[in-house]
């Protein structure tokens, strides 16, 4: 009881020194939401989004109709993507491109990449990446004859350097991987595991969907060929807002994107005959850009540059950390297990628990207002957006998890 009292006042004492704490009443709120644990897989709405939304709707595309592409939406993807770029990403401007879905942005980069490479054969890829890499991959393979070279990853951890290096080699045309584990939130060393796939002769494309917005990176830094990522989980820009592709400059003029579309061609209103790809970024768009839906990141990105990614990343560590210690003081006595990082340097913004029966009580958590996810076959993911979440709310939900676990021993 004492340590649980103790977890309780180190809540408040964090919440009063969280120099970020002013940003939390910038989201909405939800009625029946006693703590919203799951950020990193939909970030709340910041308020403002509301009345940008709307005076979208009634000036840019009401009053001005089809005026607005000459108004600068035709753009948006390239000056959307460079503030990107130059927020979240360590990625200079001309190198980010807002559009698609992820998961089709991954395959147009992934198919750039191997047409690059026609004399290798192999995609090398972990046994633990999200769902939709291992299938874009697997089809991609399938439709170009290729062999993919799975590493078996822990899914408490994630990809190491040295299983990387034990994969790679003459034959490996394309390495994908993400930065941050969807499950464990294990942090891959980006700059290390790209260099070996240089030094391999291999590109590498990043998923940066679980690290963008809450995880420092540097993409240009690193030397990265590709990556992609999602914009409605630590970006706030709302459900199915637009992806994001980085290709670095080096590569433009020799990468070619399979779906070519007259968006991505040069001079694309002279309607003319072929298709011709434009110059740099903009080869990597197909069609039309969903303005409607890049409307709600534009704040939210502002807000991100205000709070600044160093204090987001010191947050979301004092998060994770608040996290651990709840879950060895008080949950792991009645045997719940932690499936992620402890170091900080592999730490990313969420934290995964275990135990056998976590799919039901994922169910009675949701019934009273406390909302992590479910990843099977047993895990409670408790996802902690750092300019939405309170240490008190985490502190909340927490409680609740730890009233169900001790009452079904
Ligand atoms: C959320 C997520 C995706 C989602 O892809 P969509 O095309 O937006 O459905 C992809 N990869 C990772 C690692 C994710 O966490």
């Amino acid at each position: 009881m004492i340590s649980f009292d103790r977890m309780a006042e180190a809540a408040k004492d964090l919440d009063e020194t969280d120099p970020l704490a002013r940003f939390r009443g910038r989201f909405l709120g939800s009625a029946d939401v006693v703590s919203y644990l799951d950020g990193n897989s939909l970030g709340r709405p910041p308020r403002e989004t509301d009345a940008v939304m709307s005076e979208f709707i009634r000036q840019s595309w009401g009053e001005r109709l089809i005026r607005g592409w000459s108004d600068g939406w035709l753009d948006w993807p390239r000056t959307l993507g460079d503030r990107l770029g130059e927020i979240g990403l360590g990625a200079a401007a001309g190198q980010v491109v807002v559009a698609d879905s992820t998961t089709v942005l991954l395959y147009k980069l992934a198919r750039a990449a191997l047409a690059a490479r026609p004399d290798r054969r192999e995609i090398v890829l972990d046994t633990d990446n999200f769902p939709t890499d291992r299938y874009v991959l697997e089809g991609i393979a399938a439709e170009c004859g290729l062999a993919l070279r799975w590493v078996r990853t822990d899914p408490a951890a994630g990809i190491t350097v040295e299983q990387v290096a034990g994969a790679v080699g003459p034959d490996t045309a394309l390495v994908v991987f993400s930065h941050a584990a969807y499950r464990s939130g294990y942090v891959a060393d980006a700059e290390a595991i790209t260099r070996l796939a240089h030094e391999a002769g291999a590109l590498i494309l990043w998923d940066l969907c679980h690290s963008v917005g809450v995880l420092p990176v540097q993409l240009d830094d690193w030397g990265v060929d590709l990556a992609v990522g999602c914009t409605y989980k630590y970006l706030n820009g709302g459900p199915g807002s637009p992806a994001f592709a980085y290709v670095n400059a080096h590569h433009h003029a020799a990468l070619h994107q399979p779906i070519q579309g007259w968006l991505g061609r040069a001079d694309p209103f002279g309607m003319g005959p072929g298709y011709v790809p434009a110059d740099g970024i903009q080869r990597f768009i197909s069609g039309t850009p969903p303005i409607l839906g890049m409307v709600p990141l534009r704040g939210a990105l502002d807000m991100l540059a205000e709070a600044g990614l160093p204090a987001v990343r010191a947050k979301s560590l004092q998060l994770t950390g608040f996290v651990l210690d709840f879950a060895d003081a008080e949950l792991s006595r009645y045997g719940v297990t932690v499936a992620s990082p402890r170091d900080p340097a592999r730490r990313g913004g969420h934290i995964t628990l275990r135990r056998a029966d976590f799919r039901d009580i994922t169910d009675r958590l949701w019934e009273r207002g406390v909302i992590p996810d479910f990843r099977a076959p047993d895990g409670i993911r408790v996802g902690l957006a750092p300019l939405s979440t309170s240490f008190t709310e985490v502190f909340a939900g927490l409680s609740v998890l730890r009233e169900l676990v001790c009452a079904t021993p």
